[in-house]
């Protein structure tokens, strides 16, 4: 089960509605890949050869914010691990703008977007709600 999140800035109106979570389809590694966008499909995908049937972790759709610019993108995250359980495969996001690592923005425990910043006007106000399930 997944959940959305609804948020709108107070002071800019920026709104923008986000999935988050893990979808019922989701079953196994091979599927989570196949929903991932290109460039990070061929490079897990590449990582799944080197390392067939691996542990692996994920906490499904998530946010992802640059620290300077704050652009917000939506990824699925995933973590792959080898026979000696060091992370080989970790989803991450580049803010091409600012060619640095997005930040994972956490949930809190009732799956809501803590702490995110308008991408917009870069404020803190931002009212996050919410939004329908999904599965
Ligand atoms: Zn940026
Ligand atoms: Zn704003």
């Amino acid at each position: 089960m997944g959940n959305g999140n609804y948020i709108i800035c107070q002071k800019c109106e920026y709104e923008r509605e986000f999935l988050l979570g893990l979808g019922m389809m989701w079953g196994n590694i091979e599927n989570i890949i196949g929903f991932m966008d290109k460039s990070s499909r061929e490079e897990a995908s590449k990582i799944l050869q080197e390392n067939p049937d691996p542990h692996y972790k994920t906490d499904g759709n998530c946010v992802y914010q640059c620290q300077k610019c704050f652009s917000l993108r939506e990824k699925i995250h995933l973590l792959i691990y080898d026979k000696n359980g060091k992370i080989v495969y970790r989803t991450q996001s580049n803010c091409i703008k600012c060619k640095g690592k997005r930040k994972r923005l956490k949930e809190n425990s009732n799956g809501i977007l803590d702490k995110i910043t308008c991408p917009k006007c870069k404020s803190n106000e931002v009212n996050v709600s919410e939004g329908f399930c999904w599965d």
